[in-house]
């Protein structure tokens, strides 16, 4: 089984971002109302997240770090079965295959409880610890068993800015939850819940910078069972960024084709202009109209009634546009 937990967190455990979009998503799972992240060595020597969220039972510690379906892969020969598996239910396990990982948590109930894991080692040791209700999960030496991934690792910096993009883009999807990220002992971020507008919009200042907020235009437009709102930058943002561009479908991030070129499609409308748009964009939809796990890592989505979606989002903001249009 340990061999199916490497390969199969080859899949989910690429590199030190995946393993905090991992953790971070645990906690927010959890119910979890602050969440504080410390990383040491971009994440390769340190990752480790504190939340307040509901915690472990003492029973359910062994649990949290096994697998949860037994591994269907037999022979190498299945690998190609794996990529197309979902990996649920298995990311502590898998991150645990190449790391060495602790779990301390409390479920407020009683005092809290600490288990380990480390690579190839099955044996989860459970020993009393003091934590108060939530879970700290830390993860020490990434793919320290695993030399070949380790050679694929990249610099420092790298690793942390990949990590930072990942906890900016689930601030982003949060605001009601507070976020802390700390680099090599020095807290970097700290983003307190923001219950009204102003302070998520000072959110957004804070992670997609001033002058977006500066430029951008608040939006929040709804249509039987489908609703849109965030910022768009107007023309007068005139860095051109790529990378500025969230867009959140029920709540989570994706990335998808038919998004992308229905906001271009109307800020090429409007405003005549090639040049990337930048925006922090919410759509909401019943959840049976979309699916979010088209695969687990990825940022895919599958819509239903994917030419409705495209019409509603591009005649959205081309209305919203087209009323500030110069
Ligand atoms: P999944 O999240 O898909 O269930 P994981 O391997 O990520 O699989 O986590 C296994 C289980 O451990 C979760 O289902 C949850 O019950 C528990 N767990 C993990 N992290 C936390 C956390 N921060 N707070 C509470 N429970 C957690
Ligand atoms: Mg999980």
């Amino acid at each position: 089984p340990r061999l199916a937990n490497q390969i199969a967190a080859g899949e989910v455990v690429e590199r030190p971002a995946s393993v905090i979009k991992e953790l971070l998503e645990n906690s927010l799972d959890a119910g979890s109302r602050n969440l504080q992240v410390d990383l040491e060595q971009g994440g390769v020597k340190l990752m480790r997240v504190r939340d307040d969220g509901s915690g472990i039972d003492k029973q359910d510690l062994p649990l949290a770090l096994s697998r949860h379906a037994t591994s269907k892969i037999v022979h190498l020969d299945d690998l190609e079965a794996v990529a197309s598996l979902g990996f649920r239910g298995e990311a502590l396990a898998s991150i645990s295959s190449v790391a060495r990982l602790s779990l301390i948590s409390s479920t407020g109930a009683e005092h809290a409880w600490q288990a380990r894991a480390e690579g190839r080692d099955m044996e989860t040791e459970i020993s009393p610890a003091a934590h108060p209700q939530g879970t700290t999960v830390e993860v020490r030496d990434l793919f320290f068993n695993t030399p070949a991934r380790r050679k694929f690792l990249r610099t420092e910096r790298t690793e942390y800015t990949r990590i930072e993009e990942v906890v900016k883009r689930l601030a982003l999807s949060r605001f009601d939850v507070g976020f802390g990220l700390r680099h090599n002992g020095r807290q970097i971020h700290s983003w307190r819940p923001a219950q009204s507008v102003p302070e998520q919009e000072r959110r957004v200042a804070q992670i997609c910078g001033p002058e977006f907020m500066k430029n951008a235009l608040a939006i929040d437009i709804e249509r039987v069972g489908l609703r849109i709102w965030g910022w768009v930058a107007l023309p007068a943002f005139s860095r051109s960024q790529a990378d500025l561009q969230h867009f959140y479908v029920n709540g989570r991030a994706i990335r998808d084709k038919l998004v992308s070129h229905a906001v271009r499609q109307a800020f090429q409308d409007v405003l005549h202009h090639s040049r990337h748009p930048a925006f922090v964009l919410y759509l909401e939809l019943d959840p049976a109209s979309v699916d979010v796990n088209v695969h687990p890592t990825k940022h895919e989505v599958r819509f239903r009634d994917g030419r409705n979606v495209h019409s509603f989002i591009f005649s959205s903001l081309h209305h919203a546009l087209a009323e500030v249009r110069p």
